[in-house]
């Protein structure tokens, strides 16, 4: 068996083409463009790259993407001040801070300054409780978009067993909360798990966001499931890899997310959506 791909590049451009559709409609009517703002402390290379993305994605889903590039000596104080004028702007509807911050801020701290109704990263404390109680108002983008693609190969959670590998705040804990709110029968495994193998090998729909390439190893995947590898780790030869032994596992799963071209666009049209969303007043908190 070679599993098909899920193409998650072609899938987001289709999200970012309708909302870009439902963006001029907005104009159309006299409304205007949303806005994000997006913050980032310092020039962490990768966060650079990411931002990078996430403003080129906004130019071609029609949104106003408003940058704040701060120096790293940014005081705690200073970027309180900043998200908390932005909280109070009315041509902008979403707020991202791009993470990680540097050492001497407070990461949660952060997050939770930005306006629920405005955090369009999802990670806020109230979006992520109103997640567990199964009344979601902003979705963390990551795992939102892995349920995307999980719509999109057309095989629903219910009544399957699903395997979360990662338990972070941003990805593994939302993305088990998602896989409930779709029926799942969810298993979270994190760094205390120890052998992953036997979760790996009963896994219908397998979800891995580790940070390690190659933590899940091809022979252990179930024949014929869903394979998604949210892991982006740069390889001695400058490649991206996810954390899946991706050649192994094709062999055997059903359907299974390349890296790059994966979940990574899904993030962004994501995000995308989440501002969307925001500025049509959809939110509320
Ligand atoms: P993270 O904050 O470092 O979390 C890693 C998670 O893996 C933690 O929950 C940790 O467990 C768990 N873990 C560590 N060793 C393990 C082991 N041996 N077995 C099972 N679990 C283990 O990373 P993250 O932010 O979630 O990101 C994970 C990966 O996804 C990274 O490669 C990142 O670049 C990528 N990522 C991709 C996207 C995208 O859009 N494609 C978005 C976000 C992240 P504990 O909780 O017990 O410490």
């Amino acid at each position: 068996m070679t599993a098909q791909l899920i193409d998650g590049t072609a899938i987001a451009a289709e999200f970012k083409a309708e909302i870009r559709g439902q963006v001029e409609e907005m104009l159309a009517r006299g409304l205007r463009r949303p806005g994000l703002a997006v913050i980032m402390v310092g020039d962490n290379p990768a966060s650079a790259v990411y931002v990078r993305n996430k403003r080129k994605a906004c130019a071609e889903s029609g949104l106003l993407s408003v940058a704040h590039d701060l120096p790293y000596s940014t005081t705690q104080g200073e970027l309180v001040q900043l998200i908390e004028s932005l909280n109070r702007d009315a041509a902008i509807d979403g707020i991202l801070v791009q993470l990680p911050l540097p050492q001497h801020i407070e990461q949660s701290l952060i997050i939770e300054k930005i306006d629920p109704t405005k955090d369009v990263d999802g990670f806020h404390p109230f979006n992520v409780g109103r997640l567990a109680l199964r009344v979601p108002l902003i979705r963390p983008c990551t795992p939102y978009g892995v349920t995307k693609l999980i719509e999109h190969v057309g095989i629903s959670p219910k009544g399957r067993h699903c395997v979360v590998v990662g338990a972070s705040n941003i990805v593994g804990r939302p993305m088990a909360l998602e896989l409930l709110l779709m029926g799942g029968t969810v298993t979270v495994c994190h760094r205390f798990t120890g052998d992953l193998e036997p979760y790996v090998m009963s896994a219908d729909i397998l979800v891995v966001a580790v940070g390690r390439p190659g933590i899940v190893r091809g022979e252990w995947v179930k024949p014929g499931s869903v394979v998604i590898d949210v892991g982006m780790n740069r390889a001695a030869d400058g490649k991206l890899v996810g954390d899946v032994d991706f050649d192994g596992a094709r062999k055997r799963a059903g359907w299974i997310t390349p890296v790059p071209g994966g979940v990574g666009p899904m993030t962004v049209a994501m995000l995308m959506k989440n501002t969307l969303e925001a500025s049509a007043g959809r939110v509320h908190a």
